[in-house]
């Protein structure tokens, strides 16, 4: 078994992915070892996934701003409306990671009226949260973009 990036080097283990065998060097470049290409396809797949939220963020910031300037409610309250908007699914994320990790067992446990009462009250915190979560985010999606350019290009 040889790696599969350097045909002449011998494999010490597997990449996580595609199961290709990776060489001493290969296995140590990524956690978990993971073969170049595989890595590129990873990286790609972030970038464009990160700059997914930021053009979504300004699409529903613009709709927002847009919607509270056709209210005529004057502009800073169509900017907060913008904000609020585009701070929706930053807020939705945020309360579902926390979902996640808390509530797992308490959903076995709780019917489907249950489900949709949570729905519901995420669906009505998720502005809220979103206010604090969407700078987080968008700085977050940057550096991912950054990080992704930087492992695809230096
Ligand atoms: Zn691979
Ligand atoms: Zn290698």
């Amino acid at each position: 078994m040889y790696c599969s990036v350097h045909p002449n080097q011998p494999a010490v283990g597997y990449c996580q992915s595609c199961g290709g065998g990776l060489c001493y060097s290969c296995f140590h470049a990524w956690n978990p070892p993971t073969c170049q290409h595989c890595a590129n396809v990873q990286f790609a797949r972030q970038r464009s996934g990160n700059r997914g939220i930021l053009v979504a963020a300004a699409v529903l910031f613009v709709i927002g701003v847009l919607f509270g300037l056709g209210s005529n409610s004057g502009l800073l309250v169509a900017l907060a409306v913008g904000y609020v908007l585009a701070g929706f699914p930053a807020g939705w994320a945020s309360l579902g990671s926390l979902v996640n990790r808390r509530g797992r067992t308490v959903f076995l446990i709780l019917p489907i009226v249950g489900w949709l009462l949570l729905w519901v009250i995420r669906f009505a915190l998720s502005p809220f949260v979103g206010i604090v979560a969407l700078p987080i985010r968008i700085v977050a999606a940057i550096k991912g973009v950054k990080k992704a350019d930087k492992a695809l290009h230096g």
